[in-house]
């Protein structure tokens, strides 16, 4: 008797639902229901997507640890030089989320009008339900809620480190200032982490960096095609891996991916010869929150070309080096990633629009979608003088307001169905 209740109450236990368990499935249901729509809703996705569709299936629906024996060094934001993490034999991990449930379980910590991004990724610290844990996680102070939700995360018992980022960009001693934040980061860190870094590995990530993002801009280049070989869609599948996945391997499969979009724009394969190209800026869309960019596809657009920190600014600037000594390395990469930086947390931005317009002209795009997180203040501030811009060189531009929900679907359609429409008609006219 005692022994079959026993059994019953193992039974029991095995059928109980932590919260975390809970929080875990709702996480898992996110990402199958948004992997399935980017695989199944559209026609002929290159073969070599496979390999990202899986990894996706693999760290999101089944939460399996692709860095197990690394030490994890978790980064807050793009601005965090992974060249430098790499150097010291640590594995970079960006924790930039896109998850509604985790985005729900921060509204507790943070202000609910906060932007969704900062909420989820504070929500993920306090249900700790990583597949890759950081052991250490840097913190640059780029956005206020970016800088605040480091000081909380703390306030939960990780290790976290503040870089000190400038807030402009031009001026000669922002350029020393962020140089001396990026030296006391790559001191700090190789103290924490026991390990010296060297010219000979620093060399050699700089260059294995310098190699993902060449054949990225490659893979890129052909979506100026007039029937771009790849989706936006699954692009930026392809840039977010960037953020966790092993590097060689992510490396070898984007040369895959490379080589099939070479091919399929030999043969012209079919599919989106005629929708209306769009350039995407704004808040950064990280997966699972590919809802805009999945509707403008599923709306009959086609986006050619981004600015924003999931996608292609993670691959803009090369690191330029005269010389090959350990400390300027390190000053090169700091340069790197100033340089490159179009985020709106500074105080003039004309870089950014700049880029917008050169984008729309090289990848000969018809349109722009700029979307904000609600909370997103950066991004809220700067629409304004992106529309003036963008109405001045005569580019339609859509602006839309959006976060991790999944409701509002039906209103955001209608205004991005109606958009491609309007760029449809006006092909017509030409
Ligand atoms: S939007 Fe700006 S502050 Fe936020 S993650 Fe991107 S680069 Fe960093």
């Amino acid at each position: 008797m005692g022994f079959a209740q026993a059994k019953g109450d193992n039974k029991m236990k095995r059928n109980i639902e932590t919260p975390k368990d809970k929080q875990n499935r709702h996480k898992a249901m996110e990402a199958v229901a948004m992997l399935d729509k980017i695989r199944h809703d559209f026609i002929q996705p290159p073969k070599n997507m496979d390999y990202f569709y899986d990894l996706y299936e693999k760290v999101y629906c089944k939460r399996e640890s692709l860095h197990a024996k690394s030490v994890k060094v978790g980064t807050m934001c793009i601005q965090v030089p992974y060249e430098i993490i790499y150097a010291l034999d640590a594995v970079p991990i960006r924790l930039c989320n896109g998850f509604y449930t985790d985005d729900e379980i921060g509204s507790d910590l943070a202000p609910s009008k906060a932007c969704p991004l900062v909420k989820a990724t504070v929500g993920q610290f306090s249900s700790n339900n990583f597949s890759d844990k950081p052991d250490f996680v840097i913190s640059p102070t780029t956005c206020d809620q970016k800088s605040k939700s480091g000081a909380i995360i703390e306030d939960m018992g990780y290790l976290v480190y503040d870089m000190e980022f400038p807030r402009t960009k031009e001026s000669e001693e922002s350029r020393e200032y962020w140089r001396r934040s990026v030296r006391k980061f790559t001191k700090e860190l190789s103290k924490n982490l026991g390990k010296k870094l060297k010219k000979s590995k620093l060399k050699k990530t700089i260059q294995r960096i310098g190699y993902a993002q060449y054949l990225y801009h490659q893979l890129n280049d052909l979506r100026k095609e007039p029937n771009p070989p790849i989706l936006g869609k699954d692009i930026f599948l392809v840039t977010n891996a960037f953020f966790f996945d092993k590097i060689d391997n992510w490396i070898e499969a984007t040369q895959k991916l490379y080589e099939e979009c070479k091919i399929r724009v030999k043969n012209e394969d079919k599919t989106h010869k005629n929708s209306p190209r769009i350039v995407y800026t704004g808040s950064p869309p990280i997966f699972p929150n590919l809802k805009i960019p999945l509707l403008i596809e599923q709306s009959d657009g086609i986006i050619v070309a981004d600015e924003t920190c999931s996608a292609n600014r993670l691959f803009n600037d090369m690191v330029s080096i005269d010389e090959w000594f350990l400390y300027d390395m390190v000053d090169a990469v700091a340069d790197r990633y100033l340089k490159g930086c179009t985020c709106p947390i500074f105080t003039k931005n004309n870089d950014r629009i700049r880029r917008v317009i050169d984008l729309v002209k090289e990848y000969k795009a018809e349109g722009v979608v700029y979307q904000a997180f609600a909370g997103c203040q950066v991004y809220e501030m700067e629409q304004r003088s992106v529309i003036e811009a963008m109405e001045k060189e005569g580019i339609p531009i859509l602006y839309l307001e959006s976060d991790y929900s999944p409701s509002h679907l039906g209103q955001l359609t209608t205004r991005i169905e109606a958009f491609i429409e309007s760029l449809k008609n006006r092909r017509r006219r030409r």
